[in-house]
């Protein structure tokens, strides 16, 4: 229990003395000098007032906070220094006093209330101008959906849109009050929106303001060009309502051409043109638009569009055919695919083997591409094209011949890349798929890993719960291919495949080809009805009577029903594999149709010409009589010449060839981008480059014009286009062209040649070539780009500059020096 005077207490809780007292007499506590003695108790009872009393700021209860912090924080940094402490302790007395917190409070509530207000006045801003948008889009909208009425309705919307504008005209001639402007303001861009589109319809609005340009506008579009009585129409209109746009019915036949196109729409074939050029396909007057194209044109310039087969031969045909009789299940055509060497040939030479010939003496003759086999659950027929080139060609032509699948995977060597495509084919078909996995004589086969692998293609085995039968065969010893057979038949079941046996016949072309002796012979599967001896046909675009009709082995036969392959003799020409082929009651009419179909297949080819690039040269090469991707391939040497000839030449399969059509050592010159316009074919330009004159027909034609400088790029480039695989490839894009003009020598570089731009921009980053009569001759980069001393990092078109080409000295007065970048670019189609 010590005693302390008021002094020493206020030395102990570092306070003035006078503070003290007056807070020890506030404490109720009798003090009045510094001497004086303060008992525990009475320090207790100021300790008490202090603790309780709101306003003065206390020393102690903060350094008491102080003091454990630092406690605290000493132990939890242990070993450092006290910098932390005290850090602690200056923290500690920003404790703030209830008022002061009160305070903080109230400010922190009225920021509060303030942001809230804030927040409040920005969403009605927001709000606001929300509104005007909206009310803004509406107003756009409007002209809009009223030119669409145009469209519709010409004559009863445009009437009160008119009137509007010239009362106000009159009544108002100078006045130019605020709601006046606005109106006018709203109108200018009603007419905006109407006239940025370029459609025929939208030009009637627009001559209501000028109405001076009224008759002209609407006339041409009436006379299309041709009218004569200007004076006339002029005349009429003068005192009527303007007409609205003229949307005419466009008749599009399975070709058009520009000029026709312009005259049913009444346009002029410029304006077509034009738009054409603007579409991104440059057209002449002459030019054979195919269906699609014209159909996009017709519409787009705001016409209707009724697109009429030309076929109304066909259709007369086609109706003059009466296909009638009782349907009668008819047996499946099966086609084998399968990875090469997996035993396809070996599997349909096994079952013509056993199945066919065995009774017949002599055996077999030759092969037609198509045979049947007898069985005891029914009748098979195979179309005996091994490869997928048969089937999607036919697929192609949009021919289904096939009704199942046989997929043959040898158990040794499993799913490979071809089977894999095989899967996708017939899955795209929609065609059912049995599995004959062969090879199980063998000693390594591994059946099982044949269904996983498979499986994962979604060819699911049916013991798994799937639909794909597997049938394990051997075709060299024969085994399992009844089962195959009977699981074929199981499958044609499921398919409930008919026919009509008495009805006139008709089918699909399997192959053909022109025997020395026999002419053009085809072989015709029989899909449906009966064909005959005699009968008169007509195959795709060529027709004839049968003079003779034969089996798959070779023997005459007198007629051939449904899922009967033949050959058949007496046609004027080779059809091709897919053609279709009709028994047609008389050859006036199988004449006709052929010619309209030999004149519609070039027009439609003509048409299609234009889309030769290499991307889709795939898809546009089914469309063609012969599969084949040209190519004008012009080189810097004859070595590399003849060396990418000769790998190019080897790249086709029996699907598709590739033909050099043109080549070349030098630079792509314009007749040679006139070659690959007249053949349809890609142009390679290998270390060279096309002249000014090539490349403007490039452009123009929209030719696919491709540079390289590894000859494996190239390959592979083709090979993908071969097989439609074409994906993103890194292409080389030519930044810039500076032409030499000059060469000097600089001690610190070497030759430096003094450069024109020609073309786009130099960089200094980048990598260049020097190009001399178009032909790359150096590949490297540039040691310093110069404009006058100046170290330039770009240089543009039109300016000079000074290039000094790294380990390169030998640039020439005329080279040209080419920077270029490489780009990854997705495929196109
Ligand atoms: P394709 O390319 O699919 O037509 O395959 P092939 O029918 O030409 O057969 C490729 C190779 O596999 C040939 O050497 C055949 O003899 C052999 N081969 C085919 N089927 C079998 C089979 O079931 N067992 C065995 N051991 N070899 C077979």
């Amino acid at each position: 229990m010590t005693q302390v005077t008021v002094k020493e207490l206020a030395q102990v809780v570092d306070t003035p003395v006078e503070r003290l007292l007056q807070q020890m007499r506030e404490a109720g506590l009798p003090h009045s000098s510094a001497e004086q003695v303060v008992t525990d108790n009475e320090k207790q009872a100021l300790l008490a007032h202090l603790k309780s009393s709101h306003g003065d700021k206390k020393a102690e209860e903060p350094r008491k906070i102080t003091l454990q912090r630092k406690t605290t924080s000493t132990l939890k940094v242990a070993g450092s220094k006290t910098i932390s402490v005290e850090v602690r302790k200056k923290k500690t007395f920003v404790k703030r006093s209830n008022e002061e917190i009160e305070a903080e409070k109230q400010r922190e509530l009225e920021e509060q209330r303030a942001a809230a207000e804030a927040a409040r006045l920005k969403a009605e801003e927001e709000a606001k101008r929300q509104a005007e948008e909206e009310a803004k889009r509406q107003a756009a909208a409007a002209p809009a959906e009223r030119s669409e009425q145009v469209a519709a309705a010409p004559a009863v919307v445009d009437e009160p849109v008119a009137p509007v504008v010239e009362e106000r005209k009159k009544e108002e001639p100078r006045r130019l009050d605020k709601s006046r402007s606005d109106d006018a303001d709203r109108r200018g861009g009603e007419r905006k929106t109407t006239q940025h589109r370029p459609t025929v319809k939208e030009k009637a609005p627009a001559p209501r303001v000028a109405p001076r340009t009224i008759d002209e506008e609407s006339d041409g579009f009436r006379r299309g060009g041709r009218g004569k009585s200007k004076l006339k129409k002029r005349n009429q209109h003068g005192f009527q309502a303007p007409a609205g746009p003229v949307v005419r019915e466009v008749s599009i036949g399975e070709t058009i051409t520009v000029g026709e196109l312009a005259q049913q729409m009444s346009v002029k074939a410029a304006e077509v043109i034009k738009f054409m050029f603007k579409m991104g396909s440059p057209a002449t007057i002459n030019q054979v638009l195919d269906q699609e194209t014209a159909q996009l044109v017709a519409e787009e310039l705001g016409h209707k569009v009724k697109l009429v087969s030309d076929n109304a031969l066909e259709e007369q045909l086609a109706e003059s055919l009466k296909f009638e009789g009782e349907a009668i299940s008819r047996a499946p055509v099966v086609t084998v695919m399968g990875h090469v060497d997996h035993g396809k040939t070996s599997l349909l030479d096994y079952i013509r083997r056993a199945k066919v010939a065995s009774g017949e003496a002599g055996g077999i003759t030759q092969h037609i591409g198509a045979y049947h086999v007898e069985t005891e659950r029914g009748m098979v027929t195979f179309l005996d094209t091994p490869g997928h080139a048969a089937f999607t060609a036919m697929r192609a032509r949009g021919a289904k011949a096939t009704d199942i699948v046989i997929l043959v995977v040898a158990a040794d060597d499993g799913v490979m890349p071809q089977t894999q495509e095989a899967v996708q084919h017939a899955k795209a078909a929609g065609v059912p798929i049995v599995v004959a996995v062969n090879k199980i004589d063998k000693p390594d086969a591994n059946p099982d890993n044949i269904k996983n692998g498979l499986a994962a293609l979604d060819v699911i085995p049916e013991e798994w719960g799937g639909d794909a039968p597997y049938v394990h065969v051997s075709a060299k010893m024969g085994t399992g291919v009844d089962e195959l057979l009977e699981a074929v038949l199981l499958q044609a079941e499921v398919l409930e495949l008919k026919a009509m046996p008495s009805a006139p016949g008709r089918g699909v072309v399997v192959e053909s080809r022109l025997d020395k002796g026999r002419g053009p012979v085809a072989t015709v599967l029989v899909q449906d009805g009966t064909l005959r001896q005699g009968d008169m046909v007509l195959v795709g675009s060529n027709y004839g009577r049968i003079r003779a009709m034969l089996d798959e082995n070779g023997k005459p036969v007198k007629e051939a029903g449904p899922s009967i392959p033949v050959e058949i003799l007496g046609l004027d020409g080779t059809p091709e594999a897919g053609d279709d082929m009709t028994v047609v009651a008389d050859e006036k009419k199988a004449r006709e149709v052929a010619l309209f179909r030999q004149g519609k297949f070039r027009e439609v080819k003509l048409a299609r010409a234009h889309a030769g690039k290499l991307e889709n040269i795939f898809e546009s090469m089914g469309q063609e009589e012969k599969k084949t991707l040209n190519i004008v391939l012009k080189s810097d040497v004859r070595g590399s010449l003849e060396a990418l000839q000769g790998s190019l030449s080897t790249l086709g399969n029996d699907e598709v060839q590739v033909r050099v059509v043109g080549g070349g050592v030098g630079g792509i010159t314009e007749s040679d981008a006139n070659l690959a316009l007249a053949s349809n074919a890609v142009l390679f330009g290998f270390n060279v480059r096309a002249d000014a004159g090539a490349r403007k027909i490039v452009e123009a034609e929209g030719l696919d014009m491709r540079y390289y400088n590894v000859i494996y790029d190239i390959i592979e480039d083709v090979k993908k286009a071969l097989t439609g695989m074409l994906g993103s490839d890194v292409r080389e894009n030519i930044l810039g062209i500076a032409e030499v003009r000059d060469v000097f020598r600089s001690p610190k570089f070497g030759a430096v040649a003094g450069c024109m731009v020609v073309e786009g921009t130099v960089y200094r980053n980048r990598p260049i070539r020097v190009l001399r009569d178009d032909v790359v001759i150096f590949e490297g980069e540039l040691e310093s780009l110069r404009r006058f001393k100046d170290d330039m990092a770009e240089v543009r078109n039109g300016m000079e500059c000074g290039i000094a080409v790294k380990s390169y000295n030998d640039v020439k007065v005329g080279d040209k020096i080419e920077v270029f970048e490489k780009v990854q670019v997705a495929r196109s189609l």
